[in-house]
């Protein structure tokens, strides 16, 4: 079947398994030198036949994938403010690292006796992350933030247990990421939306309608997703533990805070921590990602087992320490890969060089937010007058004047090289628009971006039209996005 049903522009491209011929290799495996096992694998779990892979030349494979990443956008080929994602530079330097070979073909099952750089490696990793959270005790085994999200949830759930009370309500503001709400349903407990007051921040005087002795804990984030830091936030967390519910933090995005406070500090149990925001890896699409969890003394005999821990002679070994843990929440022991580039970073900016990356991407988000108030009579900020690492514009007055929405500025975006910011989220503010540039971009691109936005609502007042059918310039015109999260088009021959 050839790729026609999309709205591609010029060529079409085939699938990987549209190319190719039977029996064409990129790779030959050299004879078996050790003697060939037989049934190991019962019958019934045997393929009566092989699967259907791609046969192809390695030319074909590499032009394949080069032709498609030219097609695509990411962060090596343009300015990404994608809110809430922190899509910063990852130094090349962590990829030569993640790639010697000593890291790079460590065996999952390699014991731990020989393994010991590794598991060094993952503890100066936990305790690192122990100290810029403030929250001691550190497990590495999420797979992604919305994984560490669940851990978090199901150890506040243990602590609960454990005490004899049965709480079933977790509170998470109207401005949380969809995957504190989500975390909760799939732990089995049940949501209870916060309001937001008129600075951004929660409302307390629905947090204390709310914050009853059924509340297992609190899900936040501070800077939240509108780019508002909540200075109520020690009275945020009296309410929660004078109700003996646990608060937990949101940490996807430390970007803000990283050397000048800290979770652990503000009153907060339990952190995870989204790897590959914060501390650099690419990702975006759907590659490794990590979120490990830090907890507080009280949290700690839940946490996940097995615990890295270093022996009296300064060796290292994955043990199960404490009988409350909620056990093991993944095979091994997470993306080694995402530690390491994770480590390097860390190790490389020092804790002088991490405060420098949260001032900066401040100082970013505020200097392109100033840029933009040229336009704010169409795109005003949502929520206060200064930002955090983030902010929210509203495209209410663009849509409402200019007639044209905040998906068809985005769109728009892309015919000038730029990835479009989040849209529509929060949810809570009309036509929004989520900008992160965060710290790792120049002056000139925040201007650059600035300017395209100008552009693009000056062109829209003469007509609309253009945003509204852009992208024009892109390999692919504007999709179907519902249709293409609902109906799929799986082409791998069955
Ligand atoms: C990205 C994000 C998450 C979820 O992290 P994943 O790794 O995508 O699961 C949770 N909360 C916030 C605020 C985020 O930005």
């Amino acid at each position: 079947m050839a790729a026609t049903e999309t709205p591609l522009q010029g060529e079409t491209i085939e699938t990987i398994y549209e190319k190719g011929a039977p029996g064409r290799r990129a790779f030959v495996a050299p004879e078996l030198d050790v003697p060939q096992v037989d049934g190991l694998l019962p019958d019934e779990l045997r393929r009566a036949e092989g699967p259907r892979l791609p046969e192809l030349s390695e030319p074909e494979i590499v032009r394949h994938y080069v032709r498609l990443s030219k097609r695509n956008f990411d962060l090596d080929s343009g300015f990404y403010p994608l809110g809430s994602c922190t899509m910063k530079h990852n130094p090349r330097l962590h990829e030569r690292v993640a790639a010697l070979p000593g890291h790079a073909r460590l065996h999952p099952f390699q014991h731990p006796k020989r393994a010991q750089g590794a598991l060094e490696l993952m503890w100066n990793l936990e305790r690192a992350l122990g100290e810029i959270s403030g929250l001691p005790h550190v497990s590495l085994q999420p797979s992604a933030g919305s994984h560490g999200e669940l851990a978090g949830v199901l150890l506040a759930k243990a602590y609960h247990a454990d005490r004899g009370e049965t709480r079933t309500k977790v509170l998470t503001p109207d401005t949380a990421h969809g995957t504190n709400p989500a975390t909760v349903t799939m732990a089995g407990l049940e949501v209870v939306k916060v309001g937001t007051n008129a600075d951004g921040g929660v409302d307390l005087d629905d947090l204390r309608a709310k914050a009853g002795e059924d509340v297992a804990c609190l899900m936040l984030t501070n800077p939240n997703t509108l780019g508002v830091f909540d200075a109520n936030i020690e009275e945020i967390a009296r309410i929660v533990h004078d109700v003996g519910a646990v608060l937990y933090y949101d940490g996807a995005n430390l970007n803000a805070i990283m050397g000048i406070t800290r979770p652990g500090d503000m009153g907060f149990d339990i952190v995870h921590f989204n790897l590959h925001k914060s501390f650099t890896q690419p990702h975006g699409g759907g590659g490794p990602g990590s979120g490990p969890i830090a907890v507080s003394e009280r949290m700690e005999p839940y946490l996940m087992n097995p615990r890295i821990v270093r022996d009296d002679d300064g060796s290292f070994d994955l043990r199960d320490v404490s009988e409350k843990s909620i056990g093991r929440l993944r095979g091994f022991q997470g993306n080694y890969g995402c530690f390491v580039r994770s480590y390097a970073y860390i190790r490389s900016l020092g804790a002088e060089g991490l405060k420098d990356a949260s001032v900066s991407a401040v100082l970013n988000a505020n200097y392109l937010l100033a840029r933009l108030g040229d336009v704010a009579e169409h795109l005003p900020l949502a929520y206060g007058r200064l930002c955090m690492h983030e902010f929210v514009l509203s495209g209410a007055p663009m849509k409402r004047e200019l007639g044209i929405k905040t998906l068809d500025l985005a769109k728009r975006l892309l015919d000038h090289g730029y990835h479009p910011p989040t849209v529509y989220f929060p949810l809570l503010v009309d036509e929004a628009l989520l900008i992160e540039p965060t710290e790792t971009e120049t002056r000139e691109t925040l201007d650059g971006f600035a300017d395209a936005i100008k552009t693009i609502l000056a062109e829209a007042a003469e007509d609309p039209e253009i945003a509204r059918t852009a992208p024009h310039t892109t390999p692919v015109r504007r999709l179907d996005e519902a249709g293409a999260a609902k109906r799929p088009v799986i082409r791998q021959p069955m």
